[in-house]
């Protein structure tokens, strides 16, 4: 199997050529460190990668989880020490502030550590990531002594953490959903229903599992004002400390495509009428406070979807170059040697479609970690907080979709090989599937952005948002050799402005369901430009870099940003001319399409 699943150099590149993480340091919050305790900690993440998870991506492939006897059972032998290894590091809170136990780290350097893990074990890594977005919810909105009942075992490693929002008949419909919280005069809610597809939802490698669950209030009002959002623990905590029966039952774990390491759990609370549960924040905020720990999930969801592209890509590569196949189309002689895959142009092609997609998200990614990196230390917070939300969609989706080809890619350079279980690609392949479903699917995404972000408070995030893609645009100007794909992004750009005010010009006088029915489509046509913008950074750098002195082998490196580059706009943003004159276009067959017309 291959043994390079990441690249360390790329990672040093970004975050010291291309986005300066380390400026950061000039706050208070974060002065302790420097490039070298970055230089570390990363270090450290890909030893973990490389010694603790990399080994078992296949074995927990399978050897998936199991339930017997009302319990599920996961992959111990490798779970147990990496959790340990996760809460004894401070992996879980390294971000937060020295006095609840974390590092007061850049978040953009932990993103950039998951996403070490995540390339090396999606499915290891999702056990810690899930406990990090729960505790965070607790830590936002939830009382001193829940704080103290919760964190210091989530943040060991000790408790598991999880997201609990999907019922049997409630998906992307959250505002319809069923399961009741009934209050009492003891400070706590009786809490009945069901909730499925849960991750991490029960395990054997865990004491407790601490349930961030959305519910409705008991007679309270229908949709999204009914719903809010308690902390429902397997165990309950008695006065003593111990830990007692809480109502809280596994039925069964589904059967997965991929991504098969880590349960989702059917998961019934309070069958027996005994499962408590205490409310975080304010009632009737429950679906708002939960989009805070969606959000995060939707930003690990798309670094996940990166470091997945990331494994299958690095393997692709490792094969190209050892595979020998055919001769270059202008030799004809057949005494000459055949030549490794790499030397064939469609070879390159698909290589190139891998690094596009995987850098350029990546890069997109550490940007809005950087924006919230400048939240957390109150430079023009409200301004990065709307460029954070209105990058999330595209963050989200871009990675999630585009890593389905990008992995089928790797498998097509592989050829019969890809489709085999002795190469890892086919893997990837089938556990990049999920991301576009979870955490919000793709066609909730298309929603939020074209329904409510471009519109946000006035159309102001949209104009942030185009700020900086103006401000990349200026500092490339430095680099004449780039003056194509300035011109291109420029008149992206231009298209962008064009087609939105079309687009919510045409909206007063349509219904939501014609303004909405191409939503996907806007969603694509707006990350092709925001990965533009993204691979013009990376191409600036690297036309920095190649100006000054470099190696020969710092040279090819720069080469392949400049050449991904080139790919990325003569192959990739293009696409978005065919897009705005589909979305320009004002018959909308989707819509008028009828249900009955389906069937033959
Ligand atoms: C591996 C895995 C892990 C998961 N982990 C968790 C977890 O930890 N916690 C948790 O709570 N849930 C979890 N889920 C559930 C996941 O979030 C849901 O599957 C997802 O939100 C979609 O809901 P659904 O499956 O009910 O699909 P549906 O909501 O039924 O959607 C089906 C299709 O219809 C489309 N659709 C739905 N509504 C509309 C609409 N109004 N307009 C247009 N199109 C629409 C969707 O885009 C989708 O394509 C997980 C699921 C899986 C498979």
């Amino acid at each position: 199997m291959a043994e390079k699943f990441a690249s360390r150099r790329n990672i040093d590149f970004m975050i010291n050529e291309v986005f300066d993480v380390a400026s950061l340091n000039r706050f208070p919050y974060f002065e302790d460190h420097d490039e070298e305790t970055f230089k570390m900690i990363l270090d450290t993440a890909l030893k973990i990668s490389t010694e603790m998870m990399f080994p078992y991506f296949k074995e927990m492939d399978t050897n998936p989880p199991y339930w017997e006897d009302g319990k599920v059972h996961v992959y111990k032998k490798a779970i147990v020490p990496f959790l340990k290894e996760m809460g004894e590091g401070g992996w879980i809170n390294a971000e937060k502030p020295y006095d609840i136990g974390g590092q007061q780290l850049p978040l953009t350097i932990k993103e950039l550590a998951y996403f070490l893990f995540g390339a090396a074990n999606y499915s290891m890594h999702v056990y810690p990531m899930l406990t990090a977005g729960a505790a965070n919810l607790i830590y936002q909105f939830g009382s001193r002594e829940m704080k103290d009942m919760y964190l210091p075992k989530m943040y060991s490693g000790e408790w598991q953490g999880t997201m609990a929002l999907t019922e049997p008949d409630v998906g992307s419909s959250l505002g319809d959903l069923t399961t009741i919280a009934e209050p009492t005069d003891q400070g706590y809610y009786m809490i009945k229903g069901q909730k499925i597809f849960i991750s991490a939802g029960n395990s054997d490698v865990v004491d407790n599992v601490i349930h961030l669950l959305i519910a409705r209030l008991k007679d309270g009002p229908l949709g999204v004002p009914g719903i809010s959002l308690f902390v429902v623990p397997e165990y309950r905590i008695n006065e003593n400390g111990g830990l007692e029966y809480n109502d809280v039952q596994c039925g069964g774990i589904e059967h997965k495509l991929g991504y098969k390491g880590s349960p989702i759990a059917q998961l019934t609370f309070g069958e027996e009428k005994n499962c408590r549960g205490w409310l975080v924040g304010d009632l009737g905020k429950g679906l708002a406070q939960m989009f805070k720990m969606m959000n995060e999930e939707r930003i690990n969801v798309g670094i996940g979807a990166v470091s997945k592209i990331a494994g299958a890509y690095y393997a692709a590569l490792e094969y190209a170059q050892q595979r020998k196949q055919g001769r270059k189309p202008d030799q004809k002689d057949p005494a000459t040697p055949m030549v490794e895959l790499i030397e064939h142009a469609d070879i390159k092609r698909m290589l190139l479609l891998q690094k596009a997609v995987m850098e350029g998200s990546m890069a997109l990614a550490i940007q809005l970690s950087m924006y919230q990196d400048l939240v957390t230390v109150d430079e023009n917070a409200e301004e990065h907080e709307m460029l954070t939300d209105f990058i999330i969609p595209m963050l989200k989706t871009y990675p999630s979709e585009m890593g389905i080809l990008a992995t089928s890619a790797a498998i097509q350079i592989h050829g019969g090989y890809g489709f085999c279980g002795d190469f890892p690609v086919e893997q990837y392949y089938r556990d990049i599937r999920i991301d576009p479903i979870h955490e919000g699917t793709t066609g909730i995404q298309g929603q939020d952005i074209l329904g409510r972000k471009i519109s946000m408070k006035n159309g102001k995030a949209f104009q942030l948002y185009i700020n900086e893609v103006e401000k990349t645009i200026a500092e490339a100007k430095n680099y004449p050799e780039l003056e194509k794909q300035i011109k291109a992004l420029e008149s992206a750009v231009q298209l962008m402005k064009d087609l939105t005010a079309l687009l919510l010009a045409k909206k007063a006088q349509i219904t939501n369901e014609a303004f909405l029915a191409d939503a996907v489509l806007y969603l694509d046509f707006m990350s092709q430009i925001a990965i533009a913008w993204q691979w013009l950074k990376l191409m600036t750098a690297a036309a920095k870099a190649l100006k000054g002195q470099a190696s020969d082998q710092d040279k090819a490196f720069y080469q392949g940003k400049i050449y991904t580059g080139r790919y990325f706009y003569d192959y990739e943003l293009t696409k978005i001319h065919s897009l705005a004159i589909r979305l320009s276009s004002d018959d909308k067959v989707t819509v008028e399409m009828a249900s009955e017309y389906f069937e033959d």
